[in-house]
């Protein structure tokens, strides 16, 4: 697996695992459970050691089991991510929502911890006072936003006393390239990671349809898949968090690194899906 640092002395996987859908969505599903726990430990096992989840997905139950799936493993070789949903971003519910959290997660601490989407009724600059007060009692070892501007993580940047922005997560793949605009020249500038979700486009980039990714990949002899993820890793201060609870795809994941797109293929392929 390739990394990337993320902070000085920190280094991530270039490709995590997302886990949206899993353990449910608005509502916790149990049914599954066995096989998604047992999924997780296999991306682990596959080096997509930084593993992203939220308080939202599955109204808590992807924390529970991405808890049950981490616990055998030594703390310190996994990178976990959380995210405080936009309804608990004033700063008494940001401290509880995190520590429910680390609850159901059966952690001391994330590494990263983010403000999922930005929420204009709640004050920016209680919300980060409660971010980095969180990265200060050691519930975090670092802290980021996601689905920010790059105008508003400057300006939640300027709320923080003594810690940076590390990390800023926002839907980024060859479907949705609008970070390229404005976001990631400011991020690469600044130094800072930008996490890309939905990296397969919710799976369609693994679908047949696009003329120029089909014979990108036919010709590199890789999935699509590994096409749509090669071309985001290649980019400076880009990582991805496909998700996957299928073993044959989880799999096909790992084999988008370890190579490289030629730059006028990424290009070629950048312009084919504008
Ligand atoms: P992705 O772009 O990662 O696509 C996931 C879909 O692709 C699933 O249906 C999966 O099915 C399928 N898939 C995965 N690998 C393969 C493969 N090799 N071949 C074929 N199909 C494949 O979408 P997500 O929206 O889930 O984004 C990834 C993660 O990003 C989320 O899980 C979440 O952690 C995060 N996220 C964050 C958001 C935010 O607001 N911060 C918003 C949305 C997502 P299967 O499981 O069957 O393999």
């Amino acid at each position: 697996m390739e990394h990337r640092e993320i902070a000085p002395g920190v280094k991530i996987p270039v490709l995590g695992l997302g886990t949206w859908g899993i353990g449910g969505r608005q509502i916790e599903d149990h049914r599954w459970d066995e096989e998604q726990v047992t999924a997780i430990r296999m991306a682990i096992e596959l080096g997509l050691t930084h593993i992203d989840t939220a308080e939202y997905y599955g109204a808590g139950h992807a924390e529970e089991l991405v808890g049950e799936a981490a616990a055998p493993y030594d703390r310190s070789s996994l990178f976990v991510t959380t995210k405080v949903w936009r309804t608990n971003l004033r700063s008494r519910d940001f401290l509880n929502s995190v520590k429910q959290s680390l609850r159901r997660l059966k952690m001391d601490y994330v590494d990263l911890l983010l403000v999922h989407w930005p929420n204009p009724e709640v004050p920016l600059r209680e919300t980060m006072t409660a971010l980095e007060r969180c990265a200060k009692e050691g519930y975090t070892r670092l802290i980021g936003v996601s689905n920010f501007s790059w105008e508003l993580m400057l300006e939640a940047q300027g709320y923080l006393r003594d810690s940076q922005l590390v990390a800023n997560q926002v839907e980024y793949s060859l479907v949705d390239q609008k970070p390229k605009v404005s976001l990631l020249p400011y991020m690469q500038q600044e130094g800072t990671t930008l996490i890309a979700y939905s990296p397969l486009g919710k799976g369609s980039l693994s679908r047949p349809g696009n003329r120029v990714l089909d014979e990108v990949a036919e010709r590199y002899q890789k999935s699509r898949a590994q096409v749509a993820l090669n071309w985001l890793i290649a980019q400076e201060n880009v990582v991805a968090i496909p998700k996957s609870s299928n073993p044959v795809h989880l799999l096909d994941l790992v084999g988008a690194v370890g190579w490289r797109l030629r730059l006028e293929d990424a290009l070629t392929l950048s312009d084919a899906f504008i």
